[in-house]
């Protein structure tokens, strides 16, 4: 998961899943070796049928295709630009979405392999939710982030199922060296890795994802009543932690729906006083949900 934002450029609604902080510069001979991670993945039988549903997803013809969609970074994330238009014409609203991949650039490679992993499996998926349903709310927003399909437990099962994949080949990269045998086994050894039936338990996932140590009271009383929805929210030691923030996920999950937020509530303001909601006036609806958005999403946030 990345750092989230939203953007209002001059008639279209622009939305930024992630940031370009983590952009690096490209250095020699690093198109090659994206080539290999891609290709170490693509011959596990688990990172076989990753990339094969992704080659589905973006239509594409060849495997090597998938490069395209990759870069080198200082953290690994999946950046998802979500551009909708306004035809103020029709009243039509299209909507568009980029994904890249950024790959964080100084791990051994069977990392990286199982890092592409996780992110392919969060960049095919559609977006999890919209930043304008106006029922939207930062419960559900940590609950789908975690659990929806394409979320973070679904990414870590993946990811976990191809280390068992590398575990296991005579000839890959753990056969050749126990360093990387031991890096992979540390990553995934809490859900299954290297048990004896070789397959990976979401529910010790999901049980790591939400322990949240001592952030729990204040998470439950800043989500309100409904954290009870959040059934597996535990005052554990937590394990997992946010590539961005220095807390467990569903805290930095809480932070970031905030973030998002502040600016929809912004945006849907400009909307209505640029007179976008107008344009919008013949389709049933649309106004009213605006409305329902303001007043759901964004009363006591700064109007
Ligand atoms: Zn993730």
């Amino acid at each position: 998961m990345g750092v989230r934002g939203l953007t209002w450029i001059a008639g279209a609604l622009l939305l930024l899943v992630g940031g370009d902080a983590a952009l690096a510069a490209p250095r020699a001979g690093e198109g090659l070796r994206l080539s290999q991670i891609l290709q170490t993945l693509d011959a596990t039988p688990a990172g076989h049928r990753l990339v094969k549903r992704a080659a589905v997803a973006w239509k594409l013809e060849r495997v090597n295709q998938l490069l395209a969609y990759l870069r080198w970074g200082t953290v690994s994330k999946t950046d998802a630009v979500l551009t909708r238009h306004f035809d103020p014409v029709t009243g039509k609203e299209e909507r568009s979405r980029q994904v890249v991949i950024y790959l964080r650039r100084d791990l051994p490679i069977e990392e990286t392999v199982l890092d592409l992993a996780h992110e392919i499996v969060h960049a095919m998926e559609p977006p999890l939710w919209d930043p304008y349903d106006p029922e939207l709310t930062a419960t559900k927003y940590i609950q789908v982030s975690i659990e929806g399909a394409g979320g973070e437990v679904d990414a870590v099962f993946e990811e976990c199922t191809v280390a068992n994949d590398l575990v296991r080949s005579k000839t890959g990269i753990a056969a050749r060296s126990p360093a990387s045998r031991a890096r992979l086994s540390d990553r995934c050894h809490r859900y299954g890795h290297e048990n004896a039936s070789g397959r990976i338990d979401r529910s010790l996932i999901m049980k790591d994802f939400y322990a949240v140590g001592a952030w729990r009271d204040r998470l439950q009383k800043q989500l309100g009543k409904e954290h009870r929805v959040l059934q597996a929210l535990s005052d554990d030691e937590p394990v997992l932690y946010s590539s961005t923030g220095r807390t467990p996920y569903p805290v930095a999950l809480l932070e970031e729906f905030e973030q998002m937020n502040e600016v929809a509530c912004a945006n849907s303001r400009r909307r209505e006083s640029a007179g976008a909601l107008r344009a919008l006036a013949s389709m049933p609806g649309k106004p009213a949900e605006n409305a329902r958005f303001l007043k759901n999403r964004c009363q006591g946030r700064g109007a």
